[in-house]
C-alpha cells in the first residue's frame, strides 16, 4: 500500500512539462484572485482554444455537433465548459467540477469610517479563516463596484509595485499580555478585521477629513460615491504574487490554491484533450466555502439549466433525455486535501493521509463526525478510477481529511451525486489550507492535471 514519490521517476521530458505548467498556474493565481476574475481569465484561455459563448449559439439558431466547443457563464462567477463529444449524451458526459471562491475579507455594505484620525473599511469575512492570520501582513483590494447608471467599476489596489497596500493592524507584544492569554479564536475577532486604508486628512476639513479624503481619492481615481459601496464587491485578499518555494524550488507558495489549484489543472486538462468518445464538461463554481449556496455556487440550477440548453442545441430537448444524460455522467469532483505536516503530526492518521509529492489524491469519501454531509464514493467507481489512473501512468494516493474525530469538510461532490451519477471527491494535497498563503507541491499539480485528462479520455 505504500505509495510512490513523483519526482523518483520523473526524466528531462517531465520537469519540463511540470515547470511549464506550474509557470502558468502561478499566472493563473495572480490574475485570478476573485471568482469573478478566474471566470474572466478562464474566458480569455478557452476564447483562444475555439470555445463558444453559448448564448450566442442559441441567439443565432445555430445547433451544435460532435466537435463543437461552449460555455454558459453564471453572473460572471462560474463557468461550465463542453466539448461535444462523439458519444450520444444520454450516454453521459465526464465531468470535472472545482470551486473558484477563496477564504477570503469582504467589505461590508456600509464600511467607511474615521478614528482617530485613521480612516478605516469595517469588513465581515468569507468562509472558515483563522482570524489572527490575516493581521499585520500586506492586503489588496479586488473586486466591483455597480454604479445605479449601470455601469460596473473594477478595482484591484495593492498588486502593482507602484500600489499602496493595505492591512489590518495587530497589538504590539510589549502591550499583549492579556491578549496573549486568549484562545487562538478570539485573539483576534470578527470586528477587529477592518482595514486601515487612511491617515492624512483632506485640507481645509475639519470632521471626519481623514476619511473626507479617502472619498476624494477614490471619486477622482473611480467615479465612485460613499453610497456607491451598498452595491459593491470587494474582496480583501493577500498582495502579491504566487512565488515558487523551498530552496529547491519543488512547490508554490499563494493565495487562493484552495480551490484553484484544482480548477486551473481542470481546465487545462480539458483543453488538452482534444475529441473526446464521451462530452467532456469543466465545471468551475462559486461559494463553496460558504456551502454552495446562491445563483452561482453548486446547489443552483445553473449547471443542470446549461446541459438542458445543450441537449436543445444538439438536437431537441426532452426531458428524459436530460435525466438519462445526468444519471450516466461520471464526475470528479475536485478539491484541495489536507497534506500530512510532520509538525502538526497528531492531527494525522498517517496510513491514510495525502503527502506531498505522492500524486493525484482520491477521498472515497469526506464529511465529518462518522462521514457526516458526506458523498461515498462505490467501490466499482473507485475501482474504474484506479484502473484509468495506474493504465495511463498517474500516480496517486488516497487519503481522508485528518483523524476520524478531529475535523472534516465538505465538498460539492454531494450535490452532483444527487442526480444517480457516479461522483468522486479528489484533488491536490495542501500546506496550510485557508491560510493567506498556502502550498502545493508541483509534482502533485502535474500528476493531477494528467489524472484529470486520463479521466476525460477514457471514462
Ligand atoms: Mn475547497
Ligand atoms: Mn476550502
Amino acid at each position: 500500500m505504500e505509495r510512490e514519490l513523483a519526482w523518483n521517476k520523473y526524466k528531462n521530458k517531465q520537469i519540463k512539462e511540470m515547470e511549464s505548467l506550474c509557470k502558468d498556474y502561478r499566472e493563473f493565481l495572480d490574475k485570478g484572485k476573485t471568482e469573478r476574475e478566474c471566470v474572466t481569465e478562464t474566458i480569455k484561455i478557452i476564447e483562444k482554444a475555439g470555445y463558444k459563448n453559448l448564448e450566442t449559439i442559441i441567439s443565432k439558431k445555430q445547433k451544435l455537433k460532435t466537435g463543437d466547443k461552449v460555455y454558459a457563464v453564471c453572473m460572471g462567477k462560474a463557468i461550465a465548459m463542453f466539448n461535444i463529444g462523439k458519444k450520444d449524451i444520454e450516454e453521459g458526459i465526464n465531468i470535472l467540477g472545482a470551486h473558484i471562491d477563496s477564504p477570503r475579507i469582504d467589505i461590508k455594505q456600509n464600511p467607511l469610517y474615521e478614528d482617530s484620525d485613521f480612516a478605516y473599511l469595517d469588513t465581515h469575512y468569507y468562509g472558515g479563516i483563522k482570524k489572527y492570520q490575516w493581521v499585520a501582513i500586506p492586503l489588496a483590494i479586488h473586486g466591483v463596484v455597480a454604479k445605479k447608471d449601470g455601469s460596473v467599476v473594477n478595482i484591484v489596489i495593492g498588486e502593482d509595485e507602484k500600489d499602496p497596500v493595505v492591512s489590518i493592524t495587530d497589538l504590539l507584544i510589549h502591550l499583549s499580555s492579556e491578549q496573549m492569554t486568549k484562545t487562538a479564536s478570539k485573539v483576534i475577532e470578527g470586528e477587529q478585521l477592518d482595514i486601515l486604508i487612511g491617515s492624512k486628512p483632506l485640507a481645509g476639513e475639519e470632521k471626519d477629513a481623514v476619511k473626507k479624503n479617502i472619498l476624494k481619492l477614490i471619486k477622482d481615481k473611480y467615479d465612485i460615491e460613499e453610497e456607491d459601496f451598498l452595491s459593491a464587491e470587494l474582496e480583501v485578499v493577500p498582495a502579491g504574487p504566487a512565488r515558487d518555494a523551498g530552496m529547491d524550488s519543488s512547490m508554490i507558495m499563494g493565495y487562493g490554491q484552495d480551490d484553484r489549484v484544482c480548477a486551473y489543472t481542470s481546465l487545462v486538462a480539458m483543453l488538452e484533450v482534444d475529441k473526446p468518445e464521451k462530452t467532456t464538461c469543466c465545471l468551475l463554481v462559486d461559494k463553496e466555502e460558504i456551502g454552495s449556496v446562491g445563483a452561482t455556487g453548486m446547489q443552483s440550477k445553473f449547471f443542470e439549466n446549461t446541459v438542458a440548453e445543450i441537449i436543445d442545441r444538439i438536437d431537441k430537448y426532452k426531458e428524459l433525455t436530460l435525466r438519462r444524460c445526468l444519471t450516466n455522467s461520471r464526475m470528479l469532483s475536485s478539491d484541495v486535501s489536507a497534506a500530512y505536516d510532520p509538525t502538526f503530526a497528531s492531527a494525522f492518521e498517517k496510513k491514510n493521509a495525502a503527502f506531498f509529492g505522492k500524486g493525484m489524491v482520491f477521498n472515497k469519501f469526506t464529511g465529518r463526525g462518522g462521514k457526516s454531509g458526506s458523498n461515498d464514493a462505490n467501490a466499482e467507481y473507485m475501482a474504474t478510477i484506479r484502473k484509468i489512473m495506474d493504465d495511463e501512468k498517474v500516480l496517486f494516493q488516497t487519503a481522508e481529511l485528518g483523524k476520524v474525530d478531529i475535523g472534516g469538510g465538505g465538498t460539492i461532490a454531494y450535490i452532483l451525486s444527487l442526480y444517480g451519477m457516479e461522483v468522486i471527491d479528489c484533488g491536490v494535497a495542501v500546506l496550510n489550507m485557508h491560510a493567506p498563503w498556502e502550498i502545493t507541491s508541483k509534482a502533485d499539480i502535474y500528476e493531477t492535471k494528467n489524472g484529470y485528462a486520463a479521466f476525460l479520455k477514457r471514462a
